[in-house]
């Protein structure tokens, strides 16, 4: 990150704005939305920011000096803004500014500016900032847009109502209890609807609400397990489900394949615990890694348990699922893309086509687990197989398909890094894959995808 994000609070402090122009007013008349005392310098100003002056000056939060800039208009500062169309008197702003020791920010020049305005969506008392720190405005400003239509308009309301109750719920619950009850009001959506219909109803539903909660929990916490898939790898392809559970969980314990991007869209004080198991690990890595999601959700944390893909593909979330279940364990699943469908779609490989292939099977390609599949049933054509752990024994794999029938020119790709920008593709068949994978230096985590769907497409993605 290149600039610290802080919201720094103006209230009856000076701010110093230079220019009488458009931009000029807009900076204006945010510093007094948030309450600052603003001193206009500008030797003339446009109708607009004169419109501005009479409707501020009267209660003196607003005032102009007819001037052309110089230092000492800078007494008394706490902050400074240049909006000149002059680059020379912006620059000499900021260099004035810098030698006081007032943070200054000049209008499009981020060479010369100490702190950058972001692009906000108000909600207030809920306000977000977007910033690209000066790189790509028109990205943040798209990502703004995004967001302002994500958030209900009654957001602040909510905002306000929940600030407004903050000390009754501080008297009535023990630390350990606010934050799951203020989770359970802000999880249930009909409360931004019931405020906005009746807020006195609403104050006493809360209270009522509030009051049960402190006589029911009685100091015992349960907490919960979120099984979490999280797709193939691009954090773009997480479900929002995920997301939302990934901003409330209290500790993450995850898996190798799921990649360090991925982790960043998680709560930040959250604890990452790395349980990551190599194929192949013992049934005693699982055990630990079972028991570790019951100590901590008994603790009464939000725990999520993130996989690579689906949990419940070759994830071995049904066990986890099967211990908490036995330890009376809240658990929730969440379905993640699994790498199969992810590298089918950044490979544009049909995994069903008409007249190609009609059914598609998701297969283990380690042998150990491969030796009770039906391998004349993979080896037919007009199917696709996609093998999973495709690596480990790849030339033991495609001999079992040979032997069962398969012939020699059966297209196949090979696939590692699936949505990654690491991602590579390898067209092959059975014959040469495997060649080609040790001369291109191929490696795990990786899928084989077996059938003609590999041919028809090739060179198109
Ligand atoms: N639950 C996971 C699979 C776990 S088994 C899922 O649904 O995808 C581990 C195997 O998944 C790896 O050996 C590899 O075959 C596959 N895999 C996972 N992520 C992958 C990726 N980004 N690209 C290619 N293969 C991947």
């Amino acid at each position: 990150m290149d600039y610290l994000p802080i919201f720094l609070r103006v209230q009856d402090r000076l701010a110093v704005v230079i220019g009488g122009g458009a931009v000029a007013a807009r900076k204006a008349e945010l510093l007094l939305k948030c309450g600052a005392r603003v001193r206009l310098v500008a030797p003339e100003l446009a109708a607009g920011t004169q419109a501005l002056l009479q409707l501020h000056s009267a209660g003196a939060q607003l005032s102009h000096q007819c001037a052309s800039f110089a230092g000492h208009h800078l007494e008394g500062a706490a902050l400074v803004i240049a909006a000149t169309d002059s680059a020379e008197v912006n620059t000499q702003v900021s260099r004035l500014a810098r030698a006081r020791g007032v943070p200054v920010n000049v209008a499009d020049d981020a060479d010369t500016s100490d702190f950058i305005l972001p692009a906000i969506v108000d909600r207030s008392p809920l306000v977000v900032a977007v910033s690209s720190a000066g790189a790509a405005p028109v990205l943040a400003r798209r990502v703004r847009e995004q967001i302002e239509s994500l958030l209900p308009q009654r957001l602040g309301a909510l905002a306000r109502f929940a600030g407004s109750q903050r000390q009754q719920v501080n008297s009535a619950l023990q630390p350990a209890l606010r934050r799951a009850f203020w989770e359970r009001f802000f999880g249930a959506a009909s409360n931004l609807e019931k405020l906005t219909l009746d807020e006195s109803g609403a104050r006493r539903a809360f209270s009522a609400e509030l009051q049960d909660f402190a006589a029911r929990q009685d100091g015992v916490l349960l907490g919960e397990v979120y099984l979490i898939g999280a797709g193939p790898g691009d954090p773009d392809l997480l479900t929002l489900r995920a997301l939302q559970l990934l901003q409330q969980a209290d500790v993450l314990l995850y898996d190798r394949l799921v990649s360090p991007t991925i982790l960043e869209r998680a709560r930040r004080e959250a604890t990452r615990i790395f349980v990551g198991k190599e194929v192949g690990d013992s049934t005693l890595a699982q055990d630990r890694i079972n028991d570790m999601l019951i100590t901590h959700a008994r603790r009464g944390l939000k725990v999520a348990r993130l996989k690579g893909g689906d949990p419940l593909v070759f994830g071995r979330g049904g066990e986890e699922i099967a211990a908490l279940v036995r330890h009376g364990i809240p658990v929730t699943v969440v379905p993640g893309i699994t790498s199969a469908l992810g590298a089918a779609a950044s490979a544009q490989i049909p995994l069903t086509l008409r007249e190609v292939s009609q059914s598609v099977t998701f297969a283990p390609g380690h042998v150990g687990v491969a030796d009770t599949l039906d391998w004349p049933a993979l080896a037919r054509s007009g199917h696709t197989v996609v093998f999973y752990m495709a690596m480990a024994q790849l030339s033991g794999l495609i001999q079992r398909l040979r032997q069962a029938g398969a012939p020699a020119d059966r297209p196949v790709a090979l696939i590692a890094q699936a949505t990654l920008p690491t991602q590579r593709v390898v067209h092959g068949t059975l014959a040469d894959i495997a060649e080609r994978a040790r001369t291109g230096g191929f490696g795990a985590p990786a899928l084989l995808f077996v059938g003609e769907v590999t041919r028809v497409l090739k060179g198109a993605a």
